[in-house]
């Protein structure tokens, strides 16, 4: 017999379903991708938030150094890049012209990974 997904449309053995999922018809394979697809949302409005923030303070960092660790190379990428510009300039104010002046790669990939809009240059 087996049963129905709702995210997948698939039928399923009753194996491939938790307990929870049974009930709201979503197998164990959508409930997780659609929990790291909303995570990983959540955390880049997060990294692109520190951006933002007049300063990248010490516990945002800390921040970062976890998400770094992320399995979804996105997320694991920007953080890898807010990192690098943290240790070259935590605060915003003047953090382009430091970056263009000796850290013209970092720039560059701060540019392609769309952390900072085009409207500042
Ligand atoms: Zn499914």
């Amino acid at each position: 017999m087996g049963h129905w997904c709702r995210i997948c449309g698939c039928n399923k053995p009753n194996e491939k379903f938790s307990g929870k999922g049974h009930r709201n018809h979503v197998c164990k394979h959508c409930a997780k991708t659609s929990k790291e697809l909303i995570e990983a949302i959540d955390q880049e409005a997060e990294i692109f938030g520190f951006m933002e923030q007049s300063n990248i303070s010490r516990k945002n960092i800390s921040r970062l150094n976890q998400l770094i660790q992320s399995e979804n190379p996105r997320i694991s990428e920007l953080a890898s890049i807010v990192l690098e510009v943290a240790k070259v300039k935590r605060h915003k104010k003047r953090r382009l012209q430091a970056l263009a002046k000796d850290h013209i790669d970092l720039l560059l990939k701060v540019k392609e990974s769309g952390l900072i809009d085009a409207d500042y240059y």
